[in-house]
């Protein structure tokens, strides 16, 4: 698989390379030369999740990594189902939260995981990252106890729920997670600071795992696949997806998996207040605001880091931006939703309920509706609970973990500390 640089097309990286390096010259995200169509669709939908995965990964990364690599790499990182539910009669639901860490992003947080132990070939690797909650959950758990890699989160202390943070701050090993105190920006401007660091970037192995690493978007492909493969015939004529888009990773990957051919009618890019992309998909001008604190706190994201892969989508594939739906939801209509999907039968969390909600709103008569469910409702308890007026179910994953000790260091906003910190690892 060869990748170029969409920002200096002149520089160009291996599948190994991409993954290793996350981001080009000048911040430029990767894009695959070539997405050849599979022509073997019907076949692969009748497959289960990591074969198929497997045929569509392998034809996507070539002949770069064997097909016995590939497959270890997806059966080891895909190790939990991605079912489709009915909420109505014309609107099914993907559940994406089935992983360890309750949340879509343990698909590519794994995989991701999976490739650099499978590709490692001698020093160390230390991950370096920043979140607000998901990813750095996410990452945690998909390097816990893998040799030579170790990994530090830096997260904004007091700024995430209490069960998100023992979640992940409390695995210990080769995870080092460190409150900030400052915000999710202070955080992540660290990170950038480590990476221009070229003397730490060469002694530590530098590689930020953020949502901007190809391997990720490749791992998301497969669940559009899977969903499919779920629905009836019935079902799969006129598909309209509807993404909730924060970082618009999810969407791109649904995207490219109509690229290789999945018969997806359309797509619908669903955020909330932070609509840097329903309003330039309206008005044509790109003008994020200053980012708003909302429910759906994983999507408050004003400059969406993956958007140029799609515009990139779009280009070569001779496609118009006109095509893509879009739409925004206002918390206090998000919360209506949520009730109004609870009287459904169907129990929901923020981000999947914008994307349901607009789903209803856009969906024409003669098609079929499917909506992502990026998290599980427990990882958002106590918003979910005051909404639904209820106490709602915790899984074993998070009560699990509710008692444990949490591990974390906790650091000024001082770069000069966590530069010692990975370089003491
Ligand atoms: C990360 C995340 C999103 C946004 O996904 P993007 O790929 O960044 O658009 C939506 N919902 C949840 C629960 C998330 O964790």
């Amino acid at each position: 698989m060869n990748l170029y640089n969409i920002k200096d097309n002149s520089e160009q990286v291996s599948f190994q390379q991409a993954v290793k390096q996350g981001l080009g010259r000048g911040q430029g995200l990767f894009f695959p030369d070539t997405i050849a169509p599979l022509d073997n669709i019907d076949a692969l939908l009748k497959m289960n999740l990591v074969d198929r995965s497997t045929e569509v990964l392998s034809h996507l990364i070539g002949d770069e990594l064997s097909k016995e690599t590939v497959h270890s790499i997806v059966a080891n990182a895909f190790t939990f189902p991605a079912p489709v539910k009915k909420v109505t009669d014309n609107i099914n639901a993907l559940e994406l939260f089935h992983g360890p860490t309750l949340a879509f992003k343990d698909f590519g947080g794994r995989f991701m995981a999976q490739c650099l132990a499978s590709f490692k070939d001698d020093g160390k690797i230390t991950i370096l990252t920043a979140t607000s909650g998901d990813t750095g959950a996410a990452v945690a758990h998909a390097f816990y106890g893998m040799e030579n890699i170790n990994v530090v989160i830096l997260y904004p202390k007091g700024k995430i729920s209490p069960l998100q943070e023992k979640l992940f701050c409390t695995l210990g090993g080769n995870i080092s997670t460190v409150a900030i105190e400052g915000d999710f920006d202070d955080c992540q401007a660290m990170v950038k600071q480590a990476f221009d660091d070229q003397e730490l970037k060469q002694a530590v192995g530098l590689n930020s795992a953020n949502s901007i690493n190809i391997s990720r978007l490749l791992a998301q492909i497969c669940y559009y696949f899977e969903a499919f493969a779920q629905l009836d015939a019935k079902q799969r004529e006129n598909l309209v997806v509807s993404v909730p888009s924060g970082n618009f990773g999810d969407l791109t990957a649904g995207l490219l998996a109509k690229a290789l051919g999945l018969p997806i009618k359309r797509f619908i890019a669903a955020t909330n207040e932070n609509d840097t992309v329903p309003r330039y998909l309206k008005e044509g001008t790109w003008a994020p605001k200053k980012t708003v604190a909302t429910l759906s706190n994983a999507m408050d994201v004003s400059a969406p880091n993956n958007w140029p892969r799609i515009e990139e989508l779009f280009k070569v594939k001779g496609w118009s931006l006109a095509e893509l739906g879009y739409g925004k939801l206002s918390d206090d209509e998000t919360k209506k939703t949520l009730l109004e999907m609870d009287k459904l039968g169907y129990e929901c969390e923020p981000h999947g309920a914008i994307a349901f909600h607009e789903l209803t709103a856009q969906l024409q008569e003669d098609e079929t509706g499917l909506f992502l469910c990026t998290a599980h409702p427990a990882k958002f308890k106590e918003s979910v609970e005051e909404i639904l007026g209820r106490d709602i179910f915790i899984p074993e994953a998070l009560a699990s973990r509710a008692d444990l000790p949490l591990l974390s260091k906790e650091f000024p906003v001082d770069f000069a500390k966590v530069r010692e910190l990975l370089m003491a690892l």
